[in-house]
């Protein structure tokens, strides 16, 4: 045996890609054995990824600030390719290693893959140990009186802040990595479906994760309840393609919101209470995927099954490619589409206006978003596509998002539609909202006459919402059959 009495630890890396707090990486350089930072860029996970290329790219640039990283420590990342079992297979052979740490993922398909692999490994007499990573609290240390999972938000956020926090576990000891092969970091444009997208308004990596982070509390905390909802400003964090790869923890954020601003209990100050209610949203919908995995791809609420939902291709390719005549909506698909990233107000009214506006069925939606977003994350995703179409978690009364109304509410000079549908910047402000109002002579007069410049609007807003209510409270009722009419 090459590595006997020193046999190395694999530390095998997934969706955690930084080394400060990093539980697997901590453990397993504190042992004072070599170890062996692995990426397996897994051949059949790729086959079921829907990322178009940006959440690939996105992952490569963490993946080589982490190989700097871990250099910094004094050890080597390596990066191979195959399916896992032959993989794992053949690093066991090269090197024996003692043990295989990584951190645990509760994505329904992930906790499958890592049944199977722990199993193979273990085959070999070799030790596998997992540590809590990707939320706070473990979605099976929330549960209701009665033992069971919520299914509601504000009782889970409830029993989440009552549990006491993990302290971060800062960096690792310094190691070394035996000499292995490594290949090179695979990028979006290696993918067969690559189309990158243009401007990422993030790009990945510890340190970047780091600066963001810190620039959003030194900067922006202060006014984040304030501006959070305004799509036109940089108001909110950022934070959500870090946290979908693991650049940062969880835990070491709220440790430094704590720190920040010391409330009581260990709690933040009321003034950071809303950033932390954002962030329990995702150990929810994270909590409930794990719960009710069959919401991957159904809805939560079975009677809503019987929805008609109709298919117009027409109609979904314009939404895809923000061009429906709702300035709001097209503003936020466009900002999709060049950046992958939208603001959560925009996600919020473009997915509405898919399934009750266009009556378009959320899943469809779901998976363009998976196709675009920097921070695809299943749980938040399949979450708020469910609760933006009234099928999920979390009833509330039935909203349907008037899109005329949420711009003028939320981006009231157009300054957002403005820099994302740039073929209205010389619209008023009046007329920003709905610009097939304006008369005839103001159409010409700025150059945006409605059907030639921009589109009229696609769909009748007040007869869709009204299509949408009907449907839905039959469904409700359970007075919908599977032979109820089609809109279409
Ligand atoms: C239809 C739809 C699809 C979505 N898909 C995703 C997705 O794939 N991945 C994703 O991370 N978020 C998703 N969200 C939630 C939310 O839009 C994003 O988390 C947020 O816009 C990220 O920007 P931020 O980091 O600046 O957020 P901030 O406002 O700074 O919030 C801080 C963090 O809290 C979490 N968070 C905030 N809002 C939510 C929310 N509503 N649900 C769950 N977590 C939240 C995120 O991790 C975020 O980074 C979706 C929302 C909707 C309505």
């Amino acid at each position: 045996m090459p590595f006997e009495g020193t046999r190395p630890i694999v530390c095998w890396f997934r969706r955690d890609l930084r080394v400060r707090d990093n539980p697997a990486l901590f453990h397993a350089a504190s042992a004072g054995l070599p170890v062996i930072p692995l990426f397996v860029v897994d051949t059949e996970l790729i086959k079921g990824i829907r990322s178009d290329g940006a959440a690939f790219d996105f992952q490569a640039e963490s993946l080589r600030d982490l190989a700097d990283s871990i250099a910094g420590l004094g050890g080597r990342l390596i990066v191979r390719t195959g399916r896992l079992t032959e993989v794992f297979s053949k690093i066991i052979s090269e090197v024996q290693p003692r043990s295989v740490y990584f951190n645990r993922d509760y994505e329904p398909t992930a906790i499958d893959r890592d049944i199977e692999a722990v199993k193979f490994i273990e085959r070999f007499g070799i030790e596998v140990k997992s540590f809590d990573d990707v939320v706070i609290h473990h979605p099976e240390d929330i549960r209701t009186s009665s033992g069971g999972p919520y299914a509601v938000f504000t009782p889970f956020a409830v029993k989440w802040r009552k549990l006491p926090k993990p302290a971060p576990l800062g960096r690792p000891s310094r190691f070394s990595t035996p000499r292995l092969a490594s290949e090179p970091i695979p990028g979006g444009n290696e993918l067969p479906r690559a189309k990158l997208v243009l401007k990422p308004l993030v790009r990945g990596g510890e340190r970047d994760a780091t600066d963001q982070w810190n620039s959003f509390l030194k900067e922006r905390l202060r006014s984040y309840t304030d501006t959070r909802d305004l799509p036109y400003m940089q108001g909110t964090s950022m934070m959500s393609p870090y946290l979908r790869f693991g650049c940062i923890s969880p835990v070491r954020m709220y440790s430094d919101l704590v720190e920040l601003s010391p409330g009581t209990d260990n709690h933040p100050s009321d003034s950071d209470e809303k950033y932390v209610s954002e962030l329990i949203w995702r150990e929810f919908y994270i909590h409930v995927l794990y719960h009710y995995p069959y919401t991957a791809e159904r809805n939560f609420r079975g009677q809503f099954d019987r929805l008609n939902w109709s298919m117009d291709e027409r109609t979904f390719e314009a939404w895809k490619e923000g061009r429906t005549g709702f300035p709001l909506v097209d503003a936020g698909m466009r900002q999709l589409n060049a950046t992958g990233w939208m603001h959560n107000r925009a996600r919020m009214v473009t997915a509405s206006f898919l399934a009750k506006d266009l009556f378009i069925d959320w899943r469809y939606g779901a998976e363009y978003f998976a196709t675009k977003l920097l921070d695809i994350e299943k749980a938040s995703n399949v979450g708020g596509w469910q609760w933006s179409a009234s099928t999920g978690v979390d009833p509330t009364p039935l909203r349907i998002f008037n899109p005329a109304i949420q711009s003028r509410r939320f981006d009231a000079e157009g300054i957002y539609i403005k820099e994302w549908v740039p073929e209205l910047r010389n619209v008023p402000s009046r007329y920003i909202h709905e610009p097939d109002r304006m008369s005839p002579i103001l159409q010409k007069e700025t150059g945006v006459v409605a059907g030639r410049d921009y589109p009229s609007p696609i769909v009748d807003h007040r007869k869709a919402a009204a299509y949408f209510k009907s449907q839905f409270i039959m469904a409700k009722a359970g007075r919908l059959t599977s032979k109820s009419p089609r809109r279409d």
